[in-house]
Order: structure tokens, then sequence, then C-alpha cells
């Protein structure tokens, strides 16, 4: 396919691994931020085909991993309030909350649509100016933008049916988070690709700079990563905490310029919390003041809600790059895809659901 063949070149990614082999001369331990780029490395086995010494940490980057479950449970009770349309992406249906998700809800009866964009759920409230229509905005800087497009055109058109179920949050702080911890073992970063392609680069130096710590931006596919890998490696070997850009071909320095001009018109930063991780000071967004009126936990009045995870799960470890999934006792065996204890598991971009998926037999019979 291409575009994307070009990217898994077996010729090109023994060059590459050549190089990495070739530059390595200790041990690193390099976090790759995203879950994208967890299930590539683990589908492709790439973490397999490093020099001994180099180490990926899997990062929190999976949106749905690190929606809290109280958000889960909000939207459960959003979706199942008469006279509501509950719109939402495919991949949080399965989330489940303290009790239901909210496919079981929509078998019993609430109105819960799956929707391709955030536009969508808009033009349904327009169809329906006697329902309410609400949108669950999860994710990180790179679903923000369409939510944010979206709330803005609710107000210009006076769509006032129409809200939205906030749970955005931000990669800068995260790391700042990871390596404020007294165990934190990361030594660099692989940035989300698909991330700074939205905001751009020029948060990283300051983070750099400050913990003393590579960053490069680095894509996805197996190419990408390796080039990713690579340039910590050299940064790395150098002494150098600096901020390389791997993936240039989606991500100019500055990011996508009208997409953040939007951000910052509809949101603004709030304090978050994450699943598994807690509360992170200001490491997400919510409605700015002057779109408050479209916020969906204000209007259903379901902010007060408070939940308690599974005491078997680990995600919270597994997200801060503690433990590998396997090393939770619950893998394969109480936590499976099909019952899942943590959205780890749950997520197609879950840590948990990777190992599952590309190692279950060789890590489930350890
Ligand atoms: S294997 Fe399951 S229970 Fe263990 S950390 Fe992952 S999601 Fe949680």
């Amino acid at each position: 396919m291409k575009y994307l063949d070009e990217f898994s070149d077996p010729v090109l990614a023994r060059r590459l691994l050549d190089q990495i082999h070739a530059v390595t001369t200790r041990p690193w331990a390099m976090m790759e931020v995203c879950g994208g780029q967890t299930h590539s490395i683990i589908r492709h086995g790439i973490d397999q085909l490093l020099p001994e010494g180099i180490e990926l940490i899997h990062g929190p980057g999976c949106p749905v991993c690190v929606t809290p479950l109280e958000m889960i449970d909000r939207a459960l009770a959003i979706a199942s309030r008469p006279g509501v349309i509950f719109c939402s992406f495919g991949d949080m249906l399965r989330v489940p909350g303290s009790g239901r998700d909210l496919f079981t809800v929509k078998s019993q009866g609430a109105d819960v649509r799956v929707v391709y964009s955030p536009l969508d759920a808009l033009e349904i409230a327009k169809a329906h100016p006697d329902r309410e229509v609400v949108f669950f905005g999860i994710g990180f800087e790179t679903t923000a933008p369409a939510n944010a497009m979206t709330v803005h055109q609710a107000r210009r058109l006076g769509v006032r049916n129409f809200s939205l179920l906030v749970s955005h949050v931000l990669v800068p702080p995260a790391i700042a988070a990871i390596m404020e911890s007294p165990s934190c073992r990361v030594q660099a970063f692989l940035a989300a690709g698909h991330v700074c392609s939205v905001m751009g680069t020029d948060q990283y130096p300051a983070l750099a700079e400050k913990y003393q710590v590579p960053i490069v931006v680095t894509g996805f596919e197996p190419l990408d990563i390796l080039e990713g890998i690579r340039q910590t490696v050299v940064l790395l070997e150098a002494g150098r905490a600096e901020v390389g850009n791997a993936y240039p071909r989606a991500v100019p320095d500055s990011g996508n310029l009208p997409a953040r001009a939007m951000l910052e018109d509809v949101f603004e930063v709030a304090d978050r919390t994450w699943r598994g991780i807690g509360t992170i000071p200001a490491s997400g967004w919510r409605l700015s003041s002057r779109y408050r009126e479209f916020d969906a936990e204000e209007r259903f009045a379901v902010g007060d809600l408070r939940t308690d995870e599974s005491p078997l799960c680990r995600a919270g470890e597994v997200l801060q790059g503690h433990i590998k999934p396997h090393e939770c006792a619950a893998f394969g065996k109480e936590c499976t895809p099909r019952n899942p204890l943590g959205a780890t598991m749950v997520s197609s971009e879950g840590a948990c659901a990777a190992y599952y998926a590309y190692r279950r037999l060789e890590l489930v019979s350890l």
C-alpha cells in the first residue's frame, strides 16, 4: 500500500538496525509515549531486534486507557437519561465503567450512536432539536481540534441542544509527571508524532532541558520507529538532552497553526485525572468560559460521580512504565480482552491488549 509499505521495507529496516547496533555502547531505557507506537513495536517485534541493553518502556499515550473510570460512569449516566442521544467513537463503547459499558446501556434502550466525527453528532443535533445530543470527546491533542471545531460551530450556528463531554489530556505534563516520579527509569522519550503534527515541537526543548532527556518526535510505521530510536540513541550516547524530529514528513516545528488557534479559543488548561495515574496538574483541557454552556458535565450535573478501580489491576504501573503488562498477575488469567479488568486491556491501543494479541502464548506460559 503506497505510503505504508515503503515504511516497512525490510532492507531499510535492517540498515537502520545495523546503525542502532553500531552506535550503542551501553544500556538505555527510552519510553515510547503513544499506544499506537507500542502496538507497532510489539506487532513487528522491534523490541526483540534492538541491542540487548536498549529497553522500550511503554508510555501512557493511549486515549481510551487514560480516560478515568468516573468519566466512563458519567458517560453512562448521561446516555441513560431519557431524551438523550449519546454519540461516541466506537472504541469507547466496550470500555467498562463501574458496572456497565455503553453497549450495555444501548441494549437496555439508551440511544447510543457510533459516529466517525464529532461533526456527525452536530448534524444529529440539528436534525433532532427536541433531543439533547452529547458527543464523548476524549483523547490527546490529536483528537481535540475536531472537537474544538464542533463546539465552535455549535455556538456559531446556535445549536444549543449539542454538548461535549470533555476528557482531553495533554502529553507534556504527563512527560513531566513521569520524570518527577521517584521510581522513574526513563532516560529518553519517543514523542508521539500525531500529537506533534498538531502542537509542533516547541513545548519539548524546555522539558528536555529541565529533565536532561532527549526527546525525539517519532512516527508509527516500523521505519519511523527505528529512525526515532536511532536518533535517540545517538543523542543519549553523545550526552545531548535535545529535541529531534524523526517524523518530518508529518510534523512541522510549529505544528498546525489553525488547529492550535482553534484549541486556544475553545479550551482552557485544567487539572485532569488520568486513569491509573491520578490527578496531574494542568494536564488537560476543559471548555473555556466562552463555551462552557456546551459542557455536558455541567449541563447534566454529573461532575460528582466517583468510582473505584479493580484491586487486581496494575494499569497505572503499566501506564507509567513501572511494569510490563505480563508482570501483572491477572494478565491472561482474570484479565483478557474478552473480560478486561482495566482500560489497558480494553483499548486496541492499550499495552496489555498489545501483549495479549501478539505475545499471548509466550508470556502466559511464563
Ligand atoms: S493485565 Fe489487566 S488487570 Fe493487569 S494491568 Fe493490564 S488491564 Fe490491569
